[in-house]
């Protein structure tokens, strides 16, 4: 078998592994590359003819996983692609957000770019690409084995984010092992990873392969520690968050605080239509839920409403929180402040000392949030100069990505005798740590693949 890595190589993102195996093409994720313009100008590059691509197998529903797949069938694919229900679900709304999000981004860019006497860009695809991708799914059961011409494979829960996968692929007589993105252990909603069957080969990310997380449940005592001082001083809290995962995970600790009397009255509004649509995706698919709150999704049909809880769609339910003066908080994308609704509540309510801003997930270099991290007075939103007076608290422990311990006992699962290991989805300088680990830890040097590198099995 031939693997030739489209992305996810040395960097984190555009997740995309083409297999030439059992007589078939296919790829593992079809990703968009995030994160810098550099990376951006990858998105058109295929080392491949995408008419000639049999199926696609996909391990969940975030963009850097999912996000070319409209791309792929603009240029040709035809063939179906695999993935649980749950990820499907969650693949149609991400990427329709994605498609608007792009086309709006892309107007105010072109007329910068004209301005500037440069040619206007090209979208990757459109809405209408994404609609002619719903048509392809094809939805798939945990645990069962699937076959497509010589390659047989299943689903196995990868406690990352709802209904992800890893993969186990039998193919010309070896087992291959793709990890997608492997979880968090101890998060409220979904399941923790499951493990992995002995493989010959084993394709694992290493997002955060360099470090060790502070757990859950010390990250939920932090929280609402923030969340009761900000309202001792009368104040209001702000949330960036993305609206996959995170944004459920926090609510779901609100109503567990309400249950238990320890959030005082308040309104809590969650100011997203991708995190609204995203978290009723949660009540859907209790297949893909921990036990716990799955007695309690049968015994009351949803999971996060409680007397506080308030879902604002529309732009004018959104623009009249700024009127809220009562106790409130306020969930908002996007995650780390570089565009969306939070914007908004940050101009409205970041120079007010009584208030806090609460980051709950990674902020990048460069990024509006980062600043606000990194303790600046001052911050530019709208084009208006707006004083940072509000309490800034930043909890590290909520990741879905497992750290490096965590991902390394999931790989010393995997490991047989003579297993090949292959080092994806990480910084360079992160795998150059996690690869350390796995040769004292496992005697194995793992192959790091560079991009567009094939690698012969
Ligand atoms: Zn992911």
């Amino acid at each position: 078998m031939r693997i030739t890595f489209n992305g996810a190589a040395g960097v984190v993102t555009g997740s995309c592994h083409l297999f030439e195996a059992g007589g078939v093409k296919f790829l593992l994720d079809c990703g968009l590359f995030q994160g810098s313009e550099e990376l951006e100008e990858l998105n058109p590059k295929f080392t491949f003819e995408p008419s000639e691509i049999d199926f696609v197998i996909l391990s969940h529903g975030h963009l850097d996983h999912c996000g070319r797949l409209p791309y792929l069938i603009k240029r040709g694919f035809r063939g179906k692609i695999y993935a649980t229900a749950g990820t499907i679900d969650i693949s149609r709304l991400i990427l329709m957000d994605a498609a608007q999000v792009q086309e709006e981004n892309l107007k105010t860019e072109n007329r910068r770019r004209l301005r500037e006497g440069k040619k206007p860009k090209e979208l990757l695809y459109t809405i209408d690409d994404v609609f002619d991708t719903f048509g392809h799914f094809k939805a798939c059961d945990f645990k069962r084995w699937y076959q497509v011409g010589g390659v047989k494979f299943r689903f196995h829960d990868a406690g990352h984010i709802l209904c992800s996968e890893f993969v186990e692929l039998v193919v010309e007589g070896r087992r291959v092992v793709f990890s997608g993105d492997i979880g968090n252990s101890g998060k409220p909603l979904i399941r923790d990873p499951e493990l992995p069957p002995k493989a010959d080969l084993v394709l694992i990310e290493t997002t955060y392969g360099n470090r060790k997380h502070k757990s859950f449940k010390e990250s939920v005592e932090e929280f609402k520690e923030a969340v009761l001082s900000t309202f001792k001083r009368g104040g209001v809290v702000l949330i960036p968050t993305f609206a996959l995962e995170r944004a459920q995970d926090i609510l779901y600790i609100l109503k567990e605080m309400y249950e238990r009397g320890e959030l005082p009255p308040c309104k809590v509004f969650l100011d997203s239509p991708l995190a609204i649509s995203i978290t009723k995706t949660f009540n859907r698919h209790p297949e893909c839920l921990e036990e716990r709150v799955l007695e309690e999704l049968r015994r009351r049909g949803d999971l996060f409403s409680f007397p506080y809880l308030r879902f604002t769609r529309s732009v004018e339910e959104s623009k009249k929180i700024n009127d809220y003066r009562g106790r409130a908080i306020i969930i908002a994308g996007n995650g780390m402040c570089t565009g969306g609704r939070i914007l908004h509540h940050i101009k409205h309510r970041i120079w007010d000392e009584r208030n806090s801003i609460i980051f709950v997930g990674y902020q990048a270099e460069g990024t509006l949030g980062r600043k606000i991290v990194e303790g600046t007075r001052k911050v530019k939103v709208f084009n208006e100069i707006v004083k940072v007076n509000a309490k800034v608290y930043t909890i590290n422990g909520f990741s879905s990505h497992a750290d490096k311990p965590q991902l390394l006992s999931w790989l010393k699962e995997a490991v047989g005798h003579n297993t090949k290991v292959v080092l994806v989805h990480g910084e360079r300088k992160v795998q150059e740590v996690f690869k350390e680990e796995v040769e004292r830890e496992l005697s194995i040097t793992p192959f790091m693949p560079s991009l567009y590198e094939s690698l012969s099995f």
